[in-house]
């Protein structure tokens, strides 16, 4: 949260293009007005505040805008609120760190109590209650924050940093001067609102786009005319289709399994090429050949409505819709850049700014994966365990999961009598968190801040933004009771809501609470997830299914940093060919995907051309979203390895946690000693390895 924006004038050389971009926005007043506020100022706090003035006036400037005032506004502003000693220094950063943790926190409660009809289990949801679960009163704020001149306030008086200073100074910088930095970093770009408005625009557009993108399997044939898949299988693209080819691979018979992924892998690749007839798409009404890519009125109808009647459909491909879409979020997004002077693209502000780890590392994080001398021996498993040679569907192989030694129902049995009501499972919480490895003491604590509700969906962890709050762990609980599936959630939920206590009330700042990004809060739940066996007193999974586990990770990084390094292409050369057509980016991407294909899963399945990495979703609607998912599993693996080192998860987890929201790798440096990289999985990979060489030769 709050990631958002850096401006920074100090890293100037980077910068020298992005300032004078944002200098040519200025009013012609602003320079004289400045140096004349200099000399004055300087005569009455001292030489020593003037670079921090100058500083300052310079990151007003950046966001003044006509409305804001002219040179006597803008003089008389910062006359005003500019700090120009200690004290008062201290007495602003102190009450904008408190009033801010109040507003967040009270905008989020407001927000948990609008959502409460929604989220809970409550009983029928009414119509007004969607329109007060979809209002967001906090939507504003930014804007507000502007007119008001709050948010020029705090840039006048705290510094904006960059990336590579946060990175090369960070670790010698004081927890106040970090602090300080979020505080600048909250107000760092001041977008105007038709730019947020057409950003939105391309969003709901591709959002729409993406989730009516349905294929009707039972009308899919094959060339026998066929039915592979049953009536009223309908797959989203891609999760569906992809979870689909996951499926299979548990089918008794292996050949209508491969039939199957042979035929979903067809229709992904008539997605990508934009050769899939249009006509197909979210309609039950054409059966559909995808290898001969013929089409028929469909001779049965398992959807809600009739065919229209005398429906002859075309075979017309679709008009390249899905790069259109595409290109509308690029150029949208681009409408933004002349606001950010420091990071003027929209992949500079996802690396630089939401992930804060450049982008450059993550591309050689990803190689070193792609490009593991490990690949290979994975791979060999693989076929021996399919008993044939790699598809390209196989990229999505999830054969390597072990069977518990207890069967689902025996499982839900256990927590349906242990857990009947969410009051059942808060009050065994201080016994939960004891057998987690927390002291007494801190369990207590722990417990006492944390409310259990019964949740309509399959539960979250809603965590408070106020120290005074507690957090919410939302979970199911059916008339039965809690099943295991729902045991297993909430004990995920359960590290969230740890994590947000901890990195809330146990930081020394609020201005720092939280963790640096998403990644890092999914990897801390799973630590706790992952010992839900042991929660109710069975014994954990053994070590070879541990190892096969890992193997599982390893192939699902393989598999998505490919994907992520082709969403990374795609957006640099939007931005290299910004006037393309749709059908331009269309041969690009397909190139990329390709090209990608070709240098890291060609030599291991032996297939050139795949264009099954260009598949995601995201990639149309998602902003350069994908990398977050293979650093995601990176990230985990640290924290895992770190884990295992330390022994007690107790301690531990509230060591790293106490850290708060500085950069991932300080962050990550202060947890495991290592920078965020690829080292803890390809060790946790090669250990695993090791293991299985070993069982089998016994
Ligand atoms: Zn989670």
């Amino acid at each position: 949260m709050y990631r958002i924006g850096v401006v920074a004038l100090l890293g100037l050389a980077l910068l020298a293009a992005g300032v004078q971009a944002q200098e040519s926005m200025r009013p012609a007043w602003m320079n004289a007005s400045i140096g004349k506020l200099e000399r004055e100022l300087a005569v009455k706090y001292g030489e020593g505040q003037t670079p921090r003035l100058r500083l300052g006036m310079e990151q007003v400037a950046g966001v003044w805008r006509a409305e804001d005032g002219d040179a006597a506004a803008f003089e008389g502003f910062v006359r005003t609120y500019f700090a120009g000693d200690t004290a008062t220094l201290d007495a602003m950063f102190s009450r904008y760190e408190y009033l801010l943790e109040q507003l967040d926190g009270h905008m989020n409660k407001t927000l948990l109590e609008l959502r409460r009809q929604a989220d809970m289990d409550l009983g029928p949801i009414m119509p007004f209650d969607e329109v007060f679960s979809a209002y967001d009163p906090a939507a504003h704020l930014s804007e507000d924050f502007f007119q008001n001149k709050v948010a020029q306030i705090a840039l006048l008086n705290f510094p904006l940093t960059t990336l590579d200073q946060r990175l090369a100074e960070g670790d010698r910088w004081t927890r106040r001067q970090w602090a300080e930095a979020r505080l600048a970093q909250r107000f760092s770009r001041r977008i105007p609102a038709e730019v947020n408005q057409a950003i939105s625009a391309a969003q709901a557009e591709a959002d729409q786009y993406i989730a009516e993108y349905n294929i009707w399997m039972h009308h899919l044939v094959n060339e026998k005319g066929e039915r592979l898949f049953p009536a009223k299988l309908r797959l989203l693209s891609h999760w569906n289709l992809r979870d689909e080819i996951k499926a299979c691979y548990s089918l008794a018979d292996s050949r209508t399994a491969m039939a199957k992924q042979r035929m979903i892998q067809q229709v992904m690749e008539r997605i990508v090429t934009q050769t899939i007839p249009e006509v197909v798409v979210n309609n039950p009404h054409v059966d559909w050949n995808p290898f001969t890519n013929t089409v028929a009125a469909s001779t049965v109808n398992d959807g809600e409505t009739p065919a229209p009647a005398g429906f002859a459909p075309s075979p017309a491909p679709e008009p390249d819709t899905r790069y259109r879409v595409l290109l509308s979020t690029f150029l949208a997004s681009k409408k933004a850049d002349p606001y950010s002077p420091t990071a003027p693209t929209l992949i500079a502000r996802q690396f630089n700014e939401s992930r804060e780890i450049p982008e450059p590392r993550v591309e050689a994080m990803l190689k070193q994966v792609l490009t593991s001398p490990l690949v290979p021996r994975i791979a060999a498993i693989i076929e021996q365990r399919l008993g044939r040679p790699l598809e390209p569907f196989d990229i999505w192989y999830n054969g390597f999961k072990a069977r518990g030694s207890y069967t689902e129902a025996q499982l839900d049995e256990i927590v349906s009598k242990k857990y009947p009501t969410a009051a059942a499972f808060e009050q065994d919480l201080p016994n939960i968190l004891t057998k987690l490895g927390f002291s007494a003491a801190k369990a207590k604590y722990l417990a006492e801040n944390i409310v259990v509700d019964p949740a309509r969906g399959s539960g979250h962890a809603w965590g408070p933004r106020m120290r005074s709050e507690k957090a919410h762990l939302r979970t199911r609980v059916g008339e039965g009771g809690m099943n295991y599936k729902g045991f297993n959630i909430a004990v995920h939920e359960l590290g969230h809501n740890v994590e947000q206590i901890f990195s809330l009330k146990e930081v020394d700042h609020t201005l720092l609470s939280g963790v640096p990004n998403t990644a890092f809060t999914e990897a801390l739940a799973f630590v706790f997830q992952g010992h839900d066996l042991e929660l109710l007193g069975l014994t954990k999974p053994d070590a070879a299914s541990e190892a096969l586990n890992t193997l599982n990770d390893f192939w699902g990084t393989y598999e998505i940093a490919g994907v992520a390094l082709v969403d990374m292409a795609v957006w640099h050369w939007m931005y290299a060919h910004p006037a393309a057509t749709p059908a331009e980016l269309k041969e690009a991407t397909l190139q990329i995907a390709r090209d990608i294909w070709n240098t890291y899963y060609a030599p291991v399945f032996k297939k050139k051309d795949v264009v099954l990495p260009g598949i995601y979703s995201h990639m149309i609607h998602s902003f350069l979203y994908l990398p977050d998912y293979p650093i995601g599993h990176l990230i985990s693996h640290q924290i895992e390895e770190q884990m295992r080192k330390a022994g007690t998860l107790g301690t531990e987890f509230e060591r790293i946690t106490r850290t708060g929201s500085v950069a991932p790798d300080l962050w990550m440096k202060t947890a495991t000693g290592a920078p965020v990289g690829a080292e803890a999985l390809l060790t946790a990979t090669e250990r695993s390895l090791n293991a299985i060489d070993q069982g089998s030769r016994k």
